[in-house]
């Protein structure tokens, strides 16, 4: 089985939140999706281990906010990578709630649905939580953001967590089968840059010096040796520690 086909099947990018008594969780997720219109429900896939999971499944109630193409990193950095039990992740977010009582987040949003849980599927390592919509808006037409524009220009996989994760070393592996070929015919010249390329080891970053990380001050052409020790990794915040030669 090639497991690199799953990367075929598209997705978006949500934000699901829960809230219960007076103690908020959220988490990023892929695997969101209509599922009826009559009534409106939405499905996600939530992993067991993940608190949000908990919070929804005791409350009863979560939403989801739709990410815009242009998402604040520190957003899918703290809510896709990061723990409650480390970070206060809605600390500096903006959310409001509606009908059921969900927090909605509105930042890096263009739309939110608000939902009550109708049922949930024990599938395992996750549960698929059936949500009947209450409410819904649209707030900005910005355009959404997809599961292939985040792993392509962030170079990024999913969390160990996610439904859709892939073991890396596995991708890798089946990425040089089929690259073997092209990669002879590429010209020596073109290496102009002989800086090494780091991955984050906690989210699967990639820190190219040939790019640097400009977002963060870092101009192109910047070694991983040569970053500020305070460096942080622009998508889950770890420290320069948590960065491995590739
Ligand atoms: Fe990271």
């Amino acid at each position: 089985m090639k497991l690199k086909a799953f990367h075929k099947i598209s997705y978006g990018l949500y934000l699901v939140a829960s809230e219960y008594q007076g103690k908020k969780a959220g988490y990023i997720a892929n695997t969101t999706f209509q599922v009826t219109s009559d009534p409106e429900q939405l499905a996600i896939s939530c992993h067991k281990k993940n608190q949000t999971t908990q919070v929804i499944l005791d409350s009863g109630i979560f939403s989801v906010s739709v990410l815009k193409k242009e998402v604040n990193m520190k957003i899918i950095g703290d809510f896709g990578f990061m723990s409650s039990t480390d970070i206060d992740k809605f600390s500096g977010i903006n959310t409001f709630t509606a009908k059921t009582g969900a927090p909605i987040v509105i930042d890096s949003s263009v739309a939110w649905f608000d939902c009550r849980v109708v049922r949930s599927v024990d599938l395992g390592s996750h549960y698929l939580i059936i949500g009947e919509v209450l409410d819904a808006d649209e707030i900005s037409d910005e355009e959404p953001l997809t599961y292939q524009h985040y792993r392509e220009k962030y170079k990024m996989y999913s969390p160990k967590n996610s439904p859709t994760y892939i073991e890396k070393s596995i991708l890798d592996a089946e990425l040089s089968d089929t690259s073997g070929e092209k990669k002879e015919e590429e010209p020596e010249h073109e290496h102009f840059f002989d800086g090494e390329s780091y991955v984050c080891v906690i989210c699967g970053f990639t820190y190219n010096p040939e790019e640097g990380d400009p977002a963060m001050g870092i101009p192109p052409g910047t070694r991983f040796e040569d970053l500020p020790e305070d460096y942080k990794c622009p998508i889950c915040n770890a420290g320069k520690e948590y960065f491995k030669k590739i």
